[in-house]
């Protein structure tokens, strides 16, 4: 039986004898093969196609410090380690690191800075990013300069002698805007800086920033990867292996560990993120190609419409445009909120990356703590909606969408009390 595994992951120089054989290297497999295959070997004892849940918190040795590459569940688990071997294998990475959450992940990463360090950030980033790096990690001496990002020759006004890390997303959220991975990393490694890359929003399906020229990529599993929105989970993969040592100290250190069952589950999750992503991207792309022959609409942001100022880009460093579609009603905040109470099959709700469809309004939640001259740079207009398309029936999702433009269009302003 062959055996698909990415490296030795997520466990520390077992001494034990049951480390698993190198299987054949993953670049023989494509990705849907990957997404199901690596990590995922029935088990040895019992012939489990699906390996158990390994609640035990401890692993027993056979001489002191003889295992089977697990002592201590926070240090090292079964159902962590194959996730992260599946993750890694899908990232191009050599090495994959999960933690309790993407929020998790990003205060674990920011760990690995000395104090006194200097951080880049694009100026839209995600806003638990940006709390992180403007309220907690101040206090161990990391201070964050944001910056737009729209052109990569932007980050050389801001790299300081001490900039030791520059974190970027793209798509950003909710506007949609991309930032050019490979010149940022270009840049930042001419200052001696890590690249960081949130891929939450494409998933390693439509985009790979490591081979783009990022030292780190993360991910929020709580969205995408996960994909049915009962999950919080995050990782982060990496190709240097003192990246990843310092990293691997960190999250037994901090011990922002992920829990065995949501590790189990985010990687049955995982399993489908191709089929999912396919459909995510159909449906999107059908959405936002209606919303903009729309008359009721003022404009659509979707990066695979010609009509997104970096449609080129995107068509060169993505495989695929993914599932967010933001547009802007033709109107004010109240037909924005007469649109979102009119849906029928999108939910009203934050997050994303889930198999339902989801719908927000930004400008009251989850961009409602940037400021309103923040706000304004960043494009964020009160008439602002987020469409998280997920992958029920396309016509569905169409004809949902053209019913609550309708009424939210149809209804006469009444004066604001
Ligand atoms: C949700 C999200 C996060 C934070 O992840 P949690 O799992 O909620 O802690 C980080 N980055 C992006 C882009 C996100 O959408």
């Amino acid at each position: 039986m062959t055996v698909v595994t990415s490296t030795t992951n997520g466990t520390s120089a077992p001494a034990g004898p049951a480390t698993p054989a190198p299987g054949p290297a993953p670049s023989k497999y494509s990705f849907g093969t990957l997404a199901i295959h690596a990590g995922q070997q029935p088990d040895p004892h019992t012939g489990a196609v699906i390996p158990a849940l390994s609640l035990s918190t401890t692993y027993k040795q056979s001489a002191v410090g003889v295992h089977n590459g697990f002592e201590y569940s926070r240090s090292g688990n079964p159902n962590r380690a194959d996730f992260e071997t599946a993750i890694a294998a899908l990232e191009h990475a050599k090495y994959a690191l999960a933690f309790s959450s993407g929020s998790a992940t990003t205060s674990s990463v920011i760990s690995m800075l000395p104090g006194g360090s200097h951080v880049v950030s694009v100026n839209d980033v995600y806003g638990g990013t940006y709390r992180y790096f403007t309220k907690v990690a101040p206090a161990s001496g990391v201070k964050a300069t944001f910056v737009d990002l729209l052109d990569a020759e932007n980050l050389r006004n801001v790299m300081q002698e001490n900039t030791r890390m520059v974190w970027i997303e793209t798509p950003t959220n909710p506007t949609l805007r991309l930032v050019d991975i490979r010149a940022v990393a270009d840049i930042a490694h001419e200052y001696g800086a890590l690249l960081v890359v949130d891929n939450t929003f494409l998933s390693p399906y439509f985009q790979n920033p490591l081979d783009l020229g990022a030292d780190l990529v993360v991910h929020s599993c709580t969205k995408y990867i996960n994909g049915h929105s009962d999950v919080v989970l995050g990782v982060a993969a990496m190709n240097d292996t003192q990246v990843y040592d310092k990293l691997k100290f960190l999250q037994n250190a901090i011990g922002a560990v992920p829990a065995p069952f949501d590790c189990f589950m985010a990687h049955r999750g995982l399993k489908t993120l191709h089929l999912r992503m396919r459909q995510h991207e159909e449906n999107a792309l059908a959405v936002a190609a209606l919303l903009e022959a729309s008359p009721l609409v003022e404009n659509v942001i979707y990066p695979g419409l010609p009509s997104h100022p970096q449609y080129e880009l995107a068509q060169r460093q993505q495989r695929g445009f993914g599932g967010m579609v933001t547009f802007r009603i033709r109107g004010d905040l109240q037909t924005a909120d007469r649109f979102l109470q009119s849906v029928q099959l999108f939910t009203l709700a934050e997050s994303l990356g889930g198999v339902e469809s989801l719908c927000e309004l930004p400008v009251l939640m989850t961009h409602g703590s940037v400021s309103p001259e923040d706000r304004a740079v960043l494009g964020i207009t009160d008439n602002l909606i987020r469409l998280s398309v997920g992958v029920e029936d396309t016509q569905d999702l169409l004809q949902d969408v053209s019913q609550a433009l309708e009424r939210a269009v149809q209804v006469t302003d009444t004066p604001a009390a």
